[in-house]
């Protein structure tokens, strides 16, 4: 059966962005019997304690947000950090959730899984058909093991687990650490201290030029419910907005956005990454969804979110 209001529903990963996204939007949709354990409660790298938890709980539906993620520099550092946990997080929930019968499983992605140089728009079906972006590998190789674990598992013994690639996501919980956290945030940061300290400059990373796709984590959380309500149970969704900018003009909307009145100086010690990683978001619109957030709309909100939380 599809997702309904009698469900009981594990969200992994609450508080982090995604996951507290997905949590918000269960809790306006009516969606009240929902489980989570925070990090001190149930270490998911623990194979045993996640097995007990998943046995114990009898839960018909789980949101798999919870993972080891980070920018550009975090992937490029913390390269077996990123592997491992990422691998032993979904390898413990998805193995665990067919132990205990858990008949629906959708899983969160990234689309840092496909090839480097893929024809753009990207869609689902390029999956594994060219060598992947250096800097964070080790994440979308475990990424990738996560959405085939899902397929082996229905193929092999028909539970009905499917995936979900989200663009580059940003929003309320974002991480705001300039080493560690992705461009949006961190120049949303970088542009509100350049203010308050009367910078000349603001310093983006790279050549400016790499063309990235970004969706406010909302949104994300609205395609995920609407997936599971539609019972679907196989497959991967792309989830995008459909529209990319460039390094150089998301730092010019944010200037303008937090009020920033200096120039840009770009620091070419640091890497490009991936040239460009657009969405194809055609599979799920032909089930009548889209996002609803524009840029410029997220981008004040997750400043508002940023001020609530940073003020100083
Ligand atoms: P990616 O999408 O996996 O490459 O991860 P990021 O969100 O960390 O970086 C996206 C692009 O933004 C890369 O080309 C970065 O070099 C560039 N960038 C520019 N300024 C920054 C910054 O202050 N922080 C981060 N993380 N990236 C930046």
């Amino acid at each position: 059966n599809p997702l309904d209001r009698s469900s009981r529903i594990y969200v992994a990963g609450h508080r982090g962005m995604v996951g507290s996204s997905i949590m918000r939007r269960l809790h306006e949709t009516g969606y009240l019997n929902i489980v989570t354990r925070d990090r001190a409660e149930l270490d998911l790298l623990d194979q045993a304690k996640t097995a007990e938890f998943l046995s114990s709980e009898k839960v018909d539906f789980i949101f798999l947000a919870a993972a080891k993620t980070g920018g550009i520099q975090a992937n490029d550092t913390y390269r077996a950090d990123f592997i491992y946990e990422n691998l032993m997080i979904e390898a413990n929930i998805i193995h665990s959730a067919f132990k205990a019968g858990v008949q629906r499983l959708l899983f969160l992605g990234s689309s840092c899984i496909y090839p480097r140089d893929c024809k753009q728009p990207i869609t689902e079906g390029d999956l594994l058909t060219g060598p992947l972006e250096p800097t964070n590998l080790p994440y979308a190789v475990a990424k990738i093991a996560g959405v085939k674990m899902c397929e082996s598992y229905n193929l092999q013994y028909g539970t009905r687990y499917f995936s979900v690639m989200p663009t580059n996501l940003y929003g309320p919980n974002d991480n705001y650490d300039l080493r560690n956290g992705h461009v949006l945030p961190a120049l949303i940061r970088k542009a509100h201290e350049a203010k308050v300290r009367g910078d000349a400059n603001l310093a983006v990373w790279g050549s400016g030029m790499p063309r990235r796709e970004f969706m406010y984590v909302d949104d994300v959380a609205d395609a995920c419910v609407f997936l599971m309500e539609q019972g679907i149970g196989d497959g991967m969704f792309n989830i995008g907005t459909g529209v990319d900018v460039t390094i150089r003009e998301l730092a010019e909307t944010i200037m303008e956005i937090v009020g920033f009145q200096g120039g840009i100086i770009f620091d070419a010690s640091k890497p490009d990454g991936t040239p460009r990683k657009l969405l194809s978001v055609e599979r799920v619109r032909a089930l009548g969804w889209e996002a609803k957030t524009s840029l410029r709309d997220g981008i004040s909100k997750a400043y508002e979110d940023f001020l609530s939380r940073w003020d100083r």
